[in-house]
């Protein structure tokens, strides 16, 4: 899926899509947001009860769920966001007992 005319230095400014044009739908998949992250989650499966509210608040939908549980991240799309961290009822335990934990991604 390429909506982006090859973008490159020899291109001419009027061959560029113009800006804002909407050219399909669901191309944010397309989209490598996860090269955005700083900071990364880790799910601990071991700790995770399966309520799913991580799942809900995720803006990139990064968290897969399957037959009503959740699985791992999907880190092509996370941003590092650390909002399913926060929600998490796990938030106030011990890293060793949370089920997610947050940490700064080296790259
Ligand atoms: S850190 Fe943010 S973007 Fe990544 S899975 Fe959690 S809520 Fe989604
Ligand atoms: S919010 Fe925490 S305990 Fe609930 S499903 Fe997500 S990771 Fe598991």
């Amino acid at each position: 899926m390429n909506y982006v005319k090859g973008v490159n230095q020899d291109q001419p400014w009027y061959e560029v899509n113009e800006a804002g044009t909407v050219l399909g739908g669901g191309t944010s998949l397309a989209v490598n947001t996860g090269e955005w992250r700083i900071m990364i989650p880790a799910w601990h499966e071991k700790n995770c009860i399966q309520c799913l509210l991580c799942f809900p608040v995720c803006a990139d939908s990064s968290i897969p769920v399957k037959d009503e549980k959740r699985g791992e991240f999907d880190f092509t799309h996370c941003k590092g966001c650390g909002v399913c961290y926060k929600v998490c009822p796990t938030f106030r335990k011990t890293d060793a007992e949370k089920a997610i934990t947050f940490e700064k991604e080296d790259k």
